[in-house]
């Protein structure tokens, strides 16, 4: 099994580049911001409860995330290995996570963070916000939210998996392709 965590601010390519890496390696992706947007767009009481958070650029309680991303991980036991993108956001999602596939006899291979500047990460979604259909990627102060809800509470989750010795740092700057080639070149690192 090859469990990844892709990991970086928001705006960081973590979407594109785990498209990629589902391909080159056979993984199922899990992104908990795609599956709260699931559930926003069938109006479920779960997407009404997480609406409150992500219009303001705020993170979804942890029960509620976790729960969700427990179900998803639970649902699919006959993949190679799973992508986590967007998850885990907190230390206690972290911890979360590692006694799910602990319970599975599994556990994280490694965590690859793709290192953008902030900047760059406000241009990249207000560009984005004009054609995603997401209004988080709207408004700048939104977004400044979301960088700073990063830098304060999801952070932290590097080093956590740093302690672990499994973290890893990637120039998410580039073509997508060029960046696709830094991550595999971790990835077959981990193998
Ligand atoms: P994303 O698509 O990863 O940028 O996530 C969009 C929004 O969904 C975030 O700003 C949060 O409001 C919510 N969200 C996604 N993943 C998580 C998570 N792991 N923990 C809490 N909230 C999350």
């Amino acid at each position: 099994m090859l469990n990844l965590i892709l990991f970086g601010p928001p705006g960081s390519g973590k979407g594109t580049q785990a498209a990629k890496l589902v391909d080159r390696y056979d993984l199922l992706h899990i992104s908990t911001g795609d599956l709260f947007r699931h559930e926003l767009g069938n109006n479920t009481d779960l997407g009404k409860k997480a609406r409150e958070y992500m219009d303001r650029g705020e993170l979804v309680p942890d029960e509620i995330t976790i729960a969700m991303l427990r179900r998803k991980v639970e649902d699919h036991p006959e993949v190679n290995g799973y992508i986590f993108d967007g998850f885990p956001r907190t230390t206690n999602q972290a911890a979360a996570l590692d006694d799910l596939l602990e319970e599975l006899d599994q556990g994280i291979s490694g965590l690859v963070m793709l290192e953008v500047s902030d900047q760059e990460i406000v241009d990249r979604l207000l560009e984005r916000g004009k054609t995603s259909g997401r209004a988080d990627d709207r408004d700048e102060s939104i977004i400044r939210n979301r960088i700073e809800v990063y830098r304060e509470s999801t952070s932290p989750v590097f080093e956590f998996y740093a302690a672990q010795g499994k973290a890893h740092k990637v120039n998410g700057l580039g073509g997508i392709d060029e960046i696709a080639e830094r991550l595999a070149q971790v990835i077959d690192s981990l193998k």
